[in-house]
């Protein structure tokens, strides 16, 4: 069985982390999409709707699991047999951030290899950071979150 998890705050989750899911799931048997609770950052929206969101996107696609997590992200995937970790790659800022965090989690964790995924062009400029912003500021957030998360 080939086991991965993705990683991630899902604050909101975007149609930016979708087009990676979407691309990274016919390389694996199950993708666990892992929400960490214990990062220093502040979180807009509760942990229960993250969960719930991702959940009812991938409601019909059993490849795809959600999990939450306070531990480091390789005792997780110890736990649930994970040997892959999916990430996203948007810009070098990215890729130098990501880069330190494969190495230094296969420093932890020799098992693990990192899996890098680049989303459809037209969601490379979608961050969580920014719909927040927006979200916060009252602006239109239909173009960045699936419809889901409108309603
Ligand atoms: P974290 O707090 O770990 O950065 P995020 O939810 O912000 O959690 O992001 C999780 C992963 O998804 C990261 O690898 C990030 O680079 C990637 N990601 C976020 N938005 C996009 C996007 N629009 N396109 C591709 N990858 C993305």
């Amino acid at each position: 069985m080939k086991i991965a998890l993705y990683p991630g705050s899902f604050d909101p989750i975007t149609k930016g982390h979708i087009s990676i899911i979407n691309k990274a799931v016919p390389l694996f048997d199950i993708l666990y999409i892992g929400i960490g609770e214990n990062n220093t950052k502040k979180h807009l929206f509760p942990l229960e709707k993250r969960i719930n969101w991702i959940k009812k996107i991938f409601e019909n696609n059993p490849k795809v699991k959600v999990i939450t997590y306070k531990n480091l992200t390789v005792d997780l995937c110890r736990e649930i047999d994970a040997k892959y970790i999916v990430r996203g790659l948007r810009t070098y800022s990215d890729f130098e951030y990501e880069k330190k965090l494969a190495y230094n989690n296969q420093t932890l964790n020799h098992n693990i290899e990192t899996v890098f995924f680049i989303p459809d062009l037209k969601y490379i400029n979608i961050s969580s950071t920014i719909v927040r912003d927006i979200y916060m500021h009252g602006g239109d957030i239909s173009f960045f979150v699936p419809e889901l998360l409108i309603n």
